[in-house]
């Protein structure tokens, strides 16, 4: 059976081959526990923890000592938020995140207002952005955290951390970013950057489920957390549990390759994602993009102008029909119709809602997540594909109104 064309890349994305291989002998002969201290298995664990642990801290510009391994990105976040929240009590109980963030912030931040603490949730522009100066204007003298994505993960907007971190250092706020969608992708580097915590994952640049990393800042200022799970005191203490040493392996030789690999990347993706639109836009009329304008092009790849949406990001609703139906009529193309986390329950994206996206649009989206193993025929065939189901089943509906 012929697979469907995977266009779902925000949601997961396949593990390099070159991942997989890194990873395979800490499946095999080298299993050591990384805590075992008395005998080889131990070292060579340790070995390569160690060296996962600098390929992801220079992905992001940080020191290796600033990075505690996680299972995800989901607990990275819980770690940041929860972390700081129960440690700062004493200081204040005031945090700042957006309408438009990840689940895994969001209903940590509905958490903690059960536990009594208080939270802003900023409203974006229609684009998905929050101005730096809305930041400005939720603090208050109780805060302790501001939360903001790097780049969403339904509509691939790019928040300015820099200028929002800023407003936080000259008022003594941590600042917290889920920068999963953005690493590897777009530059982002912790060491010019002013962000305290970072969470990242290893299965959304093609390296495997399961391991995850948070960056908290050691110096300027030295963040400490209070940590999530208690234990053998691994990860300095912050999060025990053994190590998952072929993830962590896995993570870091994703993160090299990310590394070298995502300026031309970026471009390939740019110039794809461009043709896509073309190729939706010519078959369906009046389809709606949403999120940021699609950026011009140079015939490099390059965008005319500063980058407002993640490269491989496309957001889109077909005006006027069914998006469960059009779906069904589309079975060779995987993609995603909301937020990958919550597309058990059939209701419009917390996202699209945010931006103001009318429901009946927001039902007929469809999220494009192009990747590094995505080929131009690929995209041709799944614009044809959703173009004929489109027209499918708009003639149905047209008969229907007769
Ligand atoms: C995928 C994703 C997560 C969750 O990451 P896991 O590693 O699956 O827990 C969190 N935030 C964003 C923005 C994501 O895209």
């Amino acid at each position: 059976m012929k697979r469907p064309i995977y266009l779902d890349y925000h949601a997961t994305t396949p593990v390099d081959p070159r991942v997989l291989e890194a990873m395979l002998p800490f499946f095999g002969s080298a299993f050591g526990n990384a805590a075992s201290r008395n005998h080889l298995y131990g070292w060579e664990a340790e070995a390569a923890v160690d060296e996962g642990r600098a390929k992801v801290a220079s992905l992001l510009g940080a020191d290796p000592q600033e990075i505690v391994f996680t299972s995800g990105a989901t607990e990275s976040d819980n770690l940041a938020i929860f972390g700081v929240a129960r440690l700062l009590r004493q200081k204040g109980d005031h945090l700042v995140t957006a309408t438009t963030e990840h689940k895994a912030v969001l209903d940590s931040c509905r958490e903690l207002e059960r536990e009594g603490f208080c939270v802003t949730y900023l409203a974006p522009a229609p684009d998905g952005s929050i101005d730096p100066e809305q930041v400005r204007e939720a603090l208050t003298e109780e805060t302790i955290l501001v939360s903001l994505m790097l780049a969403n993960n339904e509509i691939g907007t790019i928040h300015d951390l820099s200028a929002i971190g800023e407003i936080c250092r000259e008022r003594g706020v941590l600042f917290h970013s889920d920068a999963v969608q953005g690493i590897g992708k777009i530059p982002f580097d912790v060491a010019t950057m002013p962000v305290d915590l970072v969470s990242a994952t290893a299965h959304k640049l093609c390296g495997p489920k399961g391991v995850g990393a948070l960056y908290v800042r050691s110096r300027r200022p030295h963040v400490r957390l209070q940590p999530l799970l208690y234990g053998g005191g691994q990860e300095k203490g912050l999060r025990s549990g053994t190590l998952n040493v072929p993830g962590i392996v896995g993570f870091g030789r994703a993160c090299e390759i990310a590394g070298q690999e995502r300026e031309d990347e970026a471009r390939r993706l740019r110039k794809l994602r461009q043709r896509l639109f073309r190729g939706l836009s010519g078959a369906v009329e009046g389809l709606v993009v949403n999120g940021p304008a699609l950026p011009k092009l140079d015939d490099r790849g390059e965008p005319l102008g500063p980058e407002t949406r993640l490269p491989g990001n496309l957001n889109v609703s077909f005006p006027g029909v069914d998006g469960e139906a059009l779906f069904a009529g589309m079975r060779g193309v995987a993609v995603s119709s909301g937020a990958a986390c919550t597309s058990a329950a059939v209701e419009p994206s917390h996202v699209l809602k945010a931006i103001g996206v009318p429901d009946e649009l927001a039902l007929s989206a469809m999220r494009f997540g192009l990747g590094r193993f995505t080929t131009e025929a690929e995209i041709d065939s799944a614009a044809a594909e959703v173009a004929s189901a489109y027209s499918r089943i708009s003639d149905t509906a047209a008969r229907g109104a007769v």
